[in-house]
């Protein structure tokens, strides 16, 4: 909560015609006469850092200090040429995104950002390099960005005039068998855990703690997004109606917060900054530096179900909504089964699932009813093709040897040199460098699937596929989960609709790597627009069905003026306490984080709340 002596200075300021560009910030506790700082500093400003400044800043990180280049500006004089053509071509290789600085895995969104680099960048090395760079960029009034895995989809780690923090080249892992928090000793029992730069990704984390390790992490189902980012998120992977939220199993974070200082934060040490931490959202309270989180004994397999299924007619359509409705009720409503299915405009009900803890033949048989009731069906309905069950022996999920020989399984980072662990799933080649029309969430309670209120959500689920692709993720809703996993996840800053949903309800469009002012992949605009009403009216036809609508922070539309209710529901007061506590005068700023209601859209200036 805003303190009167801040609000009365916010209301001060902006009575004021004009406020001078980026001066320095108040005191702690400013007369309303003092009050001057409400403007970071751009390039320009007679405030902005001196080339001796950033010179001294590139010595005191080691030299890793960079003055980043636009990757477009030799494109759009040549937007023909090899190295334009080439860079859309790299687009498509995450990793290839990942590792450069002035890039982000979405390349914008329709009429709410594009993706632009920082004017510099600190790759940090260590916790000294975030250090020195948040205290440069609080003295000097900078905007300030973080960069992990750069998989925001609301582009809060990318920033026009800022100062980014990238923590690409963090990525220490290190397994625990007893891991104690620091200050927890006596308290909290030693457990196994897995300790985490923040700028790994899960890919490396995963082959890291499965493959090698024998353990399981919770993180998230792509395999590029940055560790730091999805924790801070909530984080579901593809087994959370088993593990839970990645976030819960948050044991300690290492994190810099604005004044400077390096914080511990665990169960025992800033228990409110580690809550915070946990679900809050990326980019608000402070740069984690590392990660520590708990791992679990693995199950022999995980396995996955696909199908594809073409309803005859509109008729037969709503009887096959309503028939997985139930099967789903009756026989994946648990934490054996996770993932997603989706259905579409062109009556279509496309089955990505995933199991653990079941053997094929096991995973076989759970699913022959639902198989033999659109057998018995006839002509309704039509399978693309066979319907594919599949395990592996768990211990290989992610090891990228065993996936390079699985036809169609990932696909390989095909830059020369490139690591042999650098792969990715191929279901996520769409989703790189994609530029966004829509995206939209928002969990479904599972009284929806009493028997009684079924009919409803089919219908509501029919409706909403007359307007775009509707998916229900339902490893991202922990009801049906084991009761410690919900326990956790109630630890959590996230919304509390996450404990009761059996679903995450998402639907988004999309078009390729788009940029203006590059002919030839300039986006779409009319298309997209086209594509963000519909996406925007098949949301709306399920929102009846949910009191006080609740969406996933990290998928979610960046458009929601409810944001801080949609996000973290009754949670956002205790928030605004920890950011107050952690970061009073709003160093760190993304779009719709926690207290970013008091600045301008651009993160520049501060403006009064409401
Ligand atoms: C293709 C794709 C697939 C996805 N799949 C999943 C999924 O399976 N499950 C899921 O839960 N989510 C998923 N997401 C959402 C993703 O988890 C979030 O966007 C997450 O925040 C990304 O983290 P990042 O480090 O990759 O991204 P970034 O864009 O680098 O960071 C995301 C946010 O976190 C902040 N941040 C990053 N690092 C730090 C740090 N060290 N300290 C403080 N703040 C930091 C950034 O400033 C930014 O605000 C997916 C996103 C994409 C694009």
């Amino acid at each position: 909560m805003i303190s009167h002596a801040r609000r009365r200075i916010l209301q001060w300021a902006a009575a004021m015609p004009f406020l001078p560009a980026c001066t320095s910030p108040p005191p702690a506790q400013p007369a309303a006469t003092e009050a001057r700082a409400f403007r970071r500093c751009r390039p320009g400003d007679p405030a902005w850092p001196s080339a001796a400044s950033w010179a001294r800043l590139n010595q005191a990180v080691g030299g890793h200090l960079i003055k980043v280049q636009s990757p477009w500006a030799a494109c759009a004089p040549a937007p023909d040429g090899a190295s334009c053509t080439d860079l859309f071509r790299e687009l498509k290789n995450p990793y290839y995104i990942g590792d450069h600085v002035g890039l982000t895995q979405t390349s914008g969104w329709v009429d709410a950002w594009t993706s632009t680099p920082s004017i510099y960048a600190v790759a940090a090395r260590g916790v000294d390099d975030v250090v020195a760079a948040v205290n440069f960029a609080r003295d000097n009034e900078l905007r300030l960005v973080i960069k992990g895995g750069g998989h925001s989809y609301q582009g809060t780690s990318n920033a026009a005039d800022s100062l980014l923090i990238w923590t690409r080249a963090m990525r220490a892992i290190t397994l625990h068998d007893a891991f104690v928090g620091r200050g927890c000793a006596g308290k909290v029992a030693a457990q196994p855990a897995v300790s985490v730069g923040a700028g790994a990704i899960w890919m490396h984390v995963y082959d890291a703690v499965t493959t090698q390790g024998g353990r399981y992490v919770q993180g998230g189902g792509c395999a590029t997004v940055g560790v730091a980012g999805l924790i801070q998120s909530g984080g579901f992977g593809s087994f959370s109606k088993n593990y839970g939220m990645a976030a819960a199993a948050l044991l300690e974070a290492e994190i810099v917060t604005a004044s400077g200082a390096v914080q511990i934060a665990n169960a025992c040490t800033n228990p409110e900054l580690f809550w915070g931490i946990k679900g809050g959202g990326g980019g608000s309270l402070g740069v984690v530096t590392r990660v520590t989180l708990k791992t679990h004994a693995l199950p022999d397999y995980f396995g996955a179900v696909f199908a594809t299924i073409r309803a005859a007619s509109d008729g037969a359509y709503r009887r096959l909504i309503a028939q997985f409705v139930r099967f789903y009720r009756d026989s994946l409503f648990n934490p054996h089964w996770g993932e997603s299915v989706s259905f579409s405009p062109d009556n279509t009900l496309r089955i990505g699932m995933v199991f653990q803890g079941l053997t094929q033949s096991q995973a076989t048989a759970v699913w022959q009813p639902f198989f033999d009731w659109l057998g018995a069906a006839g002509q309704d309905f039509q399978l693309a093709s066979e319907p594919v069950i599949v395990s592996v022996p768990a211990q290989h999920f992610w090891d990228p040897d065993y996936l390079r020989k699985l036809p169609g399984a990932v696909l390989a980072d095909d830059r020369p040199g490139a690591s042999p662990g650098n792969v990715f799933w191929a279901g996520n080649l769409g989703e790189a460098g994609w530029f966004l029309h829509g995206y939209q969430s928002v969990w479904l309670p599972a009284s929806l699937l009493d028997p009684e209120q079924q009919r409803r959500l089919s219908e509501a689920l029919f409706a909403s596929s007359r307007r775009w692709r509707m998916a229900l993720h339902f490893n991202k809703g922990l009801a049906g989960a084991p009761a410690d996993a919900v326990a956790a996840a109630r630890e959590t800053a996230t919304n509390p609709a996450v404990l009761d949903a059996f679903a995450l309800a998402i639907t988004a469009g999309e078009g390729p790597p788009a940029f203006p002012g590059i002919a030839g992949h300039e986006p779409d605009l009319v298309a997209a627009r086209d594509d963000a009403a519909a996406i925007d009216r098949a949301m709306k036809a399920l929102l009846p069905l949910v009191a006080r609508p609740g969406s996933y922070i990290s998928e979610s539309n960046y458009f929601d003026s409810a944001w801080s209710a949609s996000f973290w529901g009754s949670n956002y007061p205790r928030l605004r306490r920890v950011k107050e506590t952690y970061d009073p005068d709003g160093l760190f700023f993304v779009h719709h984080g926690v207290g970013s209601e008091e600045w301008s859209d651009d993160g520049f200036t501060r403006v009064p709340s409401a």
